[in-house]
């Protein structure tokens, strides 16, 4: 299989012009190392009906293109029960009857880092197993063997997170996002990953667990979001963010793309015309603080 990178949707609404930013970031970086490029939407959680035709309606309308059909992760239940079924096989999962509240509220280990899951399931008897069964569903946990893991970024060099016992399964049957990215990732070949840097924090997590599925770790590379005035990241609510409201407003398309291409320090026009001189080395490393445009002022 050829190498590539890809874009990774949810399609939870409309994209804004902060995702339309990364995507075309991810397509960057593929094209100038003459990777394909996959589109892969992640629909286990939070799909709405109808946002992946208009997220990909939009990222077309920027000049986003992807080799191949799309991909969609509800389709590919298989293989995230064979990665979770063989990490089971190998003692390396098991079940957490733990509600948000009581993670939230039980000690937390010495020496654990913050916002790590305590264990408090780590060691459950058949019984109390058993018993906890008969009143809740259980989620499944990774039994990690690691506190922390460190990956090669790109744009953010060695990054040492943490690695807890995560979910793999929540207890309403999704799999989590950890499980699914990695599974996909792996199984389509990308070995490149390009995305918002809000997701560095969980990468070592998405390591680790690749490594213990025998699967290669991808490059990867988490560029800065966009922001707003208050430096919060932008949202819906920070007035025109969606190609379909600044055309209201009377801003196209291509008008868009070329502002997102000017706040990376690339050429107007078509994307193929910022491949020459798109070097990840000159990228800014800061957020970028999301101006507005004419007339659709935030
Ligand atoms: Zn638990």
């Amino acid at each position: 299989m050829t190498s590539a990178g890809r874009f990774a949707p949810s399609p939870s609404g409309e994209l804004h012009v902060g995702n339309l930013r990364t995507a075309i970031l991810a397509w960057l970086f593929a094209q100038s190392t003459g990777r394909r490029f996959l589109m892969r939407v992640e629909d286990l959680d939070r799909a709405r009906a109808g946002a992946e035709a208009g997220q990909l309606r939009d990222l077309a309308a920027v000049g986003v293109t992807w080799d191949g059909g799309v991909v969609r992760q509800t389709d590919r239940e298989p293989l995230y029960r064979e990665a979770i079924e063989r990490l089971r096989a190998a003692g390396l999962t098991y079940e957490c009857f733990c509600t948000r509240r009581e993670i939230q509220d039980a000690p937390s280990a010495p020496h654990a880092p913050q916002g790590a899951y305590p264990g408090t399931c780590r060691s459950l008897t058949d019984g109390e197993r058993e018993a906890k069964r008969a009143v809740r569903p259980a989620a499944t946990r990774l039994r990690s063997t690691v506190a922390e893991a460190t990956v090669r970024d790109l744009l953010h060099g060695s990054f040492t997170g943490v690695v807890d016992d995560f979910v793999l399964r929540r207890n309403d049957g999704v799999n989590a996002y950890n499980l699914a990215v990695v599974v996909d990732d792996a199984a389509q070949g990308v070995d490149q990953v390009v995305r918002g840097d809000d997701l560095l924090p969980s990468t070592p997590r998405q390591a680790y667990l690749a490594s213990l599925l025998g699967l290669p770790a991808p490059e990867y590379a988490h560029v800065p979001l966009v922001v707003n005035r208050d430096g919060a990241r932008l949202a819906k609510r920070d007035g025109a963010v969606t190609l379909a409201d600044l055309a209201l407003a009377g801003v196209s398309a291509p008008e868009v793309r070329d502002t997102l291409l000017a706040s990376l320090g690339l050429p107007a026009g078509p994307l193929e015309h910022a491949v020459p001189s798109f070097d990840p080395a000159l990228l800014p490393r800061e957020p970028w603080v999301w101006p507005g445009m004419a007339g659709a002022g935030a």
